[in-house]
């Protein structure tokens, strides 16, 4: 029997440089071919060959209430129907802009972009003008999208500058970013004391999820905001992951930390290209037209990436929305290790709202280093073989997990039973 997953990848190659739109998507990784996929609805998804998953992915992170929720494809479809875009402002993206500020308190204004990467990528520039400085900090494992600042790793020894990690970033840009070690939060104390007032912004993933998921420590998110404020630098919270994902009020609101600016996404396009960037006023009065800090986009706002980025948003303002979300991740987890301890399978797992990280290791990961120490061959193996009993997981051991509003208990169980069919045969 031919594959059309198969037939597709082989086909994709020819005229896509790898057969993908973004690198992780083929499965290097994890080994084998890419599932391409042809349909979802609520928990599943299925591919070329109709073959049904549980799926844990959920576009990254956007599918929050599920695929094809009807509310949110009503919602684009009017919206569709209205014009797919006008390059000039619509009533709609105030509304979007409103309950941005509104659900996040640190948001005093917000701007529409299509990608968090425009998003991180302006907030940075942002950033740099209002304090006139040029340096950013940000921590190694953490992701924030593309731009050529931001690809950026450590350099040897422990204060140097940063190298480029994707060839086609100059290291003079490089040099610009300095990256330290997540929740390091005496790290973070010596860079600032070294360099302070060269400093315009640090960035964060506040709870990282681009190393599989690595929860904050209490002392370095304290850390973060006061060593800003002291020195007069912009924290960044980069929560294009994590707004809407890991509480209705984000990871600032699920830790109490506030910030100066934020990076939103994923969740707030509700599966189509919407993103924002926002926060306090004196700052995002430096953008044009109003300041002298340049940033446009002819589909930012799109009508259509709004609508479905509403029509998600009201959906998971419903009472207990994160409740249930939360309880359903933990359940995974909680059971995944479980059967894996009932094996003898170094294993473990954590949630924090509705993000999840799974380990093969003893215990849970603190730092970019004890992550990278985790069994990467045991988890490619694991992934394959939950593929195989119909579960779909990220693609690599170094991203985190979503669950949905659609998924239920019943699909949890199913994926817990599929993984100790795996585990009991583990060796
Ligand atoms: C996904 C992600 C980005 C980049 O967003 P894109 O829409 O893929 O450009 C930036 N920061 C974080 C934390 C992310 O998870």
């Amino acid at each position: 029997m031919t594959s059309h997953n198969q037939e597709l990848f082989d086909a994709s190659q020819k005229r896509i440089p790898g057969g993908v739109n973004s690198p992780v998507r083929a499965f290097r990784s994890v080994g084998g071919t890419p599932l391409f996929f042809k349909r979802g609805q609520g928990a599943y998804v299925w591919d070329a060959d109709d073959k049904r998953y549980i799926d844990y992915v959920g576009s990254w992170g956007p599918m929050i209430a599920g695929h094809c929720h009807p509310e949110v494809v009503r919602a684009v479809q009017d919206a569709a129907a209205q014009g797919l875009g006008f390059g000039a402002p619509t009533a709609s993206e105030l509304e979007m802009a409103e309950l941005l500020c509104k659900l996040l308190p640190s948001l005093e204004m917000v701007r529409l972009v299509s990608s968090g990467t425009e998003a991180t990528m302006t907030a940075i520039r942002l950033a740099r003008g209002y304090t006139g400085r040029s340096r950013i900090i940000k921590f190694e494992g953490c992701y924030h999208g593309h731009s050529d600042g931001l690809l950026v790793k450590a350099g040897s020894g422990a204060l140097t500058f940063g190298q480029p990690s994707s060839s086609g970033v100059p290291a003079e840009i490089a040099k610009l970013t300095t990256v330290l070690d997540y929740n390091d939060a005496a790290g973070l104390e010596r860079a600032f004391s070294e360099m302070g007032s060269e400093i315009a912004a640090v960035i964060v993933e506040p709870v990282a999820g681009n190393m599989n998921l690595i929860a904050p420590k209490r002392e370095f998110l304290d850390a973060l905001r006061n060593l800003c404020t002291r020195h007069g630098a912009v924290l960044i919270l980069d929560e294009v992951m994590t707004g809407f994902r890991v509480s209705l009020q984000g990871a600032q609101g699920y830790y109490g930390i506030k910030p100066d600016l934020v990076t939103l996404g994923k969740v707030m396009g509700g599966g189509l290209p919407a993103a924002a960037f926002g926060g306090k006023k004196e700052i995002m009065q430096c953008l044009a037209p109003l300041g002298a800090v340049y940033q446009a986009g002819t589909l930012s706002g799109n009508p259509v990436a709004v609508a479905a980025g509403l029509a998600t948003l009201k959906l998971v303002q419903e009472p207990g929305f994160y409740e249930r979300l939360a309880r359903l991740a933990k359940q995974l987890t909680e059971g995944l290790s479980m059967s894996a301890k009932k094996h003898g399978v170094a294993f473990c797992a954590q949630s924090v709202g509705g993000m999840f990280g799974l380990y093969f290791s003893d215990a849970l990961p603190e730092s970019y280093g004890e992550v990278m120490s985790c069994d990467k061959e045991a988890f490619n193996r694991f992934f394959h073989a939950m593929l195989g009993q119909d579960v779909y997981l990220a693609p690599s051991a170094f991203e985190a997990g979503f669950v949905s509003s659609a998924h239920t208990e019943a699909d949890i169980e199913a994926t817990i039973a599929a993984a100790d069919k795996i585990f009991s045969a583990w060796k």
